[in-house]
């Protein structure tokens, strides 16, 4: 074990000794429930209620360790068996308990439940006040509840949906993993690669003919099988419009909108401020097209490399110098909570061979400090994932306060302390680095990153929209793609070479299919974050106290109202246009090495 690894201590969660002991307690539990299912009544007291929700957050603590302790196991070592059979263990005791609860749930959401009288309205408002932090979830629940159906067709539904969309995005994905790519660069011999990611190394190759080269390989099966992934998505579009129609959404998109607790307008106002500022990623396509000695960047080239300055190794331990230093600069509660999380050995460093890949943060319970999966090696990036994900884990423990069911950020706010925490590190390493060469590097990979999110991802939507219209009308495949290709136009405007063959592009993105009108909520995430910190750059120490507020929210607000507090208005152009001032930022300083 390098000296500078560290690795969890997965006792904190439950340790390996007590597994068995723990499971047998929570079948106890299982049956405490006859005891509360009486006492379920509009009429009921308050203190009851209170009693309940206390149970089920005693029960809830237990069930997250005992899912979660093999869970981060495994995921540090994926070879263990010994994981993988308490896993097993872990998810059938959850599913007994889901069956068991099935109808509280329903019930709190005013559905009505045999043997039960339904909850209504009033009684309902009076019992969530009674558990001060659950009620707005319980609340939003009652409100998602008008778009559910009788528990017959619910269960018609989801039956359909088993044996119908759910399986043609399995086939999709069946489809593509069929592939065999034929990668042929010019003047170079043809080689059959027979997995995306052997062909997608050579997009972020140095060789041009090797960039065009793999995206011709991959969008040519595409070309091939359009068809087939036209024949997949016109049904589960279809599907889905059956769907919504029937549930009593207004449109196709609000499905997510409502389930992402965000109100239509503010994705509305998001689009079209990306559309209105897609010229600043023009400009950073002009500049890389002459930085690469082209006279205008083709859609291969994009993610190409700068001539960059060679890259130094930061070792773990400097990353998490840099790292707490910055934290602490910004703000005490940073530095202190990420401590919390360092010294409590709730971090696996680096990668080993049955470990996982890529990072995250996992937060299982608020009693729980939340663990924090790294692969580091030493890359500049590194420094930021760290950022990011420690920025996850100081966001749980602001709101650890909270109950399970209301410490977790909705969708909307989720990746607030994490954006801002790569954010600040990022400038801090922008500052460090050793010379211009280096900056302009950093600067071109982020505005490379921020494109990919950003605007990549707004268009996407935009394709779905205009996409869910054309397939209620009747279109073909090839009137799709040619849709596609319209947006594509727009979005690069000329400051990009289009090849044609991008056209099949909308059929490899799996989001389409598999979660429609999901991607904004990448560029979402990213842009609320974005605009919080030119907030910061604007106001300094007076907005921590604010922002702290927020993290301290969880999910136990209205993000919409949590946001309006602190000035913020997501349904408001100018909030969106603070994000893009940012990005502006970075690419006139990128323009002026
Ligand atoms: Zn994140």
């Amino acid at each position: 074990m390098p000296m500078e690894e560290m690795r969890w201590n997965l006792d904190d969660v439950l340790p390996k000794s007590r597994f068995d002991a723990l499971c047998r307690e929570l079948e106890e539990n299982l049956k405490q429930y006859d005891y509360f299912y009486p006492k379920l009544k509009p009429g009921m007291s308050e203190a009851d209620f209170k009693e309940l929700a206390d149970f089920e957050e005693k029960t809830g603590e237990k069930l997250a360790r005992i899912g979660g302790m093999p869970q981060l196991w495994e995921s540090v070592d994926q070879k263990s068996q010994e994981a993988k059979l308490l896993k097993g263990k872990a998810e059938d005791l959850g599913l007994k308990f889901s069956n068991k609860t099935r109808k509280i749930g329903l019930w709190l959401q005013g559905k009505e439940v045999e043997g039960m009288q339904r909850l209504d309205d009033k009684n309902a408002e009076r019992l969530f006040r009674a558990v001060p932090p659950l009620y707005y979830g319980m609340m939003y629940a009652r409100k998602l509840a008008k778009h559910t159906l009788s528990e017959a067709e619910e269960k018609l539904i989801h039956e359909k949906d088993m044996a119908g969309v759910d399986v043609l995005v399995d086939l999709r994905e069946l489809i593509e993993t069929e592939f065999h790519y034929k990668f042929k660069p010019k003047g170079k011999k043809e080689k059959i690669l027979k997995t995306v990611s052997d062909l997608l190394v050579y997009a972020y190759s140095k060789d041009p003919k090797e960039r065009e080269a793999a995206a011709r390989a991959l969008l040519e099966k595409y070309r091939e099988n359009i068809d087939k992934f036209f024949m997949v998505y016109q049904a589960i579009v279809k599907d889905w419009w059956h769907d919504y129609e029937r549930r009593g959404y207004e449109s196709a998109i609000q499905v997510r909108n409502i389930a992402n607790h965000i109100p239509d307008k503010a994705i509305e106002v998001l689009l079209n401020v990306c559309k209105e500022n897609k010229d600043v990623y023009h400009r950073y396509f002009r500049f890389k097209a002459k930085e690469l000695g082209m006279k205008k960047l083709r859609r291969f080239d994009i993610y190409a490399p700068l001539k960059a300055a060679k890259e130094g190794k930061i070792g773990f331990n400097a990353s998490r110098k840099i790292v707490l230093d910055t934290f602490d600069s910004f703000a005490k509660g940073f530095g202190e909570k990420a401590r919390i999380i360092l010294n409590a050995k709730h971090v696996d460093s680096h990668p080993r061979e049955t470990k996982r890949g890529g990072a995250f943060c996992a937060t299982l319970a608020p009693k729980i400090i939340p663990y924090v999966l790294l692969n580091h090696t030493g890359k500049e990036r590194d420094v930021s994932t760290m950022a990011h994900e420690l920025g996850h884990g100081i966001h749980s423990l602001y709101a650890a306060h909270l109950p399970m069911g209301a410490q977790h950020a909705n969708l909307p706010l989720s990746e607030t302390a994490s954006t801002l925490g790569e954010m600040i590190v990022f400038e801090k390493l922008l500052e460090k680095a050793k010379n211009d060469k280096e900056r302009k590097a950093m600067l071109s990979d982020k505005m490379g990153d921020s494109f990919a999110t950003i605007l990549r991802q707004a268009y996407f939507v935009k394709f779905e929209i205009l996409a869910h219209e054309a397939i209620k009308k009747g279109v073909t495949a090839d009137q799709l793609s040619g849709i596609y290709l319209e947006t594509l136009k727009e979005e690069f405007g000329d400051s990009v070479e289009l090849d044609e063959m991008f056209k099949y592009e909308w059929a490899r993105i799996p989001h389409l299919a598999a979660t429609p009108f999901y991607c904004y909520a990448y560029n979402f995430g990213e842009l609320l974050s974005l605009a919080l910190f030119a907030k910061y750059k604007k106001e300094g120490e007076a907005f921590i106290p604010k922002i702290e507020k927020v993290l301290a929210a969880g999910g136990s607000r209205a993000p919409e109202e949590v946001l309006r507090e602190i000035g913020v208005d997501m349904c408001s152009r100018q909030f969106w246009e603070g994000s893009f001032d940012i990005v502006r930022e970075w690419q006139d300083r990128l323009e002026k090495y």
